[in-house]
């Protein structure tokens, strides 16, 4: 078992968080079998590497999954890569276009991407028994890195079940590097990659976590007195960041449509700025436009203090949540509307129908007509609604909670040891 090292200026500090607390939510047994399957891994280190300590789901998902897998007994880190505009703009590109968008992949490209990631190998100490590297941005670290110790694990949470064919053959030599691969999904496993170990493992979300934990009415109340958003009148949300996957305009065409039969109804449309992720402010101000002067839609960012409990409220606040993703790797946001017993109009892409089951916890839909009339559907009819929203949390509760997510990696670990 290697030495980790601290004073990494790359690392990322966490909480403390106690596995013994999620018993109550998901059972003593389940807490137990996870100990028991850490045991065989006891003194291991693991250290995961992003691009962000902040915005989108894997800084979401790392926070907790970093204390908990501390919590367990592994030796567990959290860093960040640095970069500069250039290389986020370079890896942003490379996200979209392995999620299937036309983009030319230039030589300059190509070398700030290669370059920066040479760079942060050279400075970052790797040397644990398990190295999780999540995305694309520090997928080339491995070809860099000085002398590799433990097992690489390269984990994908992007949706690449259309990918740009030319990115994605510039990226599969690094992937192929991996001792083992992550997907969502099977369907994001294209054979032409050639991999040695794929793992399927969906994300989960935090029931504990102040994103996700109950809130009382008042808490909830003065949030949406906070943010000028009227409790008494129905309310549209979707949580995501700017971005073109997004489908922030079509977020609002629904909400026009919607508009149209329930003049009263609110869009929430809540997104936070991701430092890797330099489209943010370009997609809300198109979608600030977009718009236009209807005072009904509330665009709320992080920069305006809307961060978990206020997302959480608003989250709860909501009749009805939308996720219009055109590509989507899976979306907690998904999930965490399922678990507060919201129901979900999603698109039927990507990890959505993971969670979304078609007239059980939410409706999939094709386009802006069948979002918008399924929205009115469950605005109109809040028993139907409920019951959805319910069965949402049971399928939550089964599937994409952070114990299951812990004990799949678990699992692997053990299985690459
Ligand atoms: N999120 C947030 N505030 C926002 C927008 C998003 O806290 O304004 C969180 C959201 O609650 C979720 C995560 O960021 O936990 C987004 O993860 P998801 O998988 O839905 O999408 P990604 O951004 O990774 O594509």
């Amino acid at each position: 078992m290697s030495h980790v090292e601290n004073m990494d200026k790359t690392a990322v500090s966490s909480r403390k968080l106690s596995l013994d607390k999620y018993k109550s939510t998901v059972g003593e047994e389940h807490v137990e079998h996870i100990r028991s399957l850490a045991e065989k891994l006891s003194g291991c280190s693991v250290v995961h590497v992003n691009s962000t300590s902040f915005g989108g789901g894997v800084a979401e998902i790392l926070h907790r999954l970093v204390p908990l897998m501390q919590d367990v007994g592994l030796d567990t880190q959290w860093k960040v890569i640095k970069g500069t505009t250039e290389f986020f703009n370079a890896t942003k590109t490379i996200h979209n276009a392995l999620q299937g968008m036309k983009k030319p992949l230039t030589e300059e490209l190509k070398n700030t991407y290669l370059q920066q990631n040479a760079a942060n190998a050279s400075q970052m100490s790797l040397d644990c028994d398990h190295v999780v590297i999540h995305d694309q941005q520090p997928l080339a670290l491995i070809n860099f890195y000085r002398k590799r110790y433990g097992k690489w694990i390269w984990r994908c949470h992007i949706d690449l079940s259309q990918p740009n064919q030319e990115f994605l053959r510039f990226s599969a030599p690094f992937i192929r590097l991996y001792d083992a691969s992550i997907f969502t999904m099977k369907q994001y496993v294209s054979s032409s990659l050639k991999l040695k170990e794929v793992a399927i493992i969906p994300p989960s979300i935090d029931p504990l976590s102040d994103k996700n934990k109950s809130l009382p009415d008042t808490v909830i109340l003065s949030v949406l007195s906070k943010y000028d958003v009227n409790p008494e009148k129905p309310i549209l949300t979707q949580v995501a960041r700017f971005d073109p996957w997004k489908d922030p305009l079509g977020v609002i065409d629904v909400y026009k449509l919607v508009k149209k039969k329930i003049p009263d109804v609110q869009l929430l449309f809540i997104g936070s700025m991701a430092s890797d992720d330099p489209e943010g402010w370009v997609y809300f101000e198109k979608t600030a436009r977009y718009s236009g002067a209807d005072y009904d839609i509330h665009l709320l960012t992080d920069l305006v203090g809307v961060h978990d409990i206020e997302v959480n409220a608003f989250q709860r606040a909501s009749n009805v949540v939308l996720q219009k993703s055109l590509r989507e790797g899976f979306g907690l946001t998904i999930s965490e509307a399922l678990w507060k017993g919201v129901p979900v109009v999603g698109a039927n892409v990507g990890g959505i129908p993971l969670q979304v089951i078609h007239n059980a916890t939410g409706f999939l839909v094709n386009n802006v007509e069948e979002a918008a009339e399924k929205t009115i559907y469950l605005l109109k009819h809040s028993e139907i609604a409920k019951i959805m929203g319910e069965k949402g949390r049971e399928h939550v509760r089964k599937n994409f909670l952070i114990t299951r997510h812990l004990e799949d990696y678990l699992k692997l670990f053990i299985q690459l040891s």
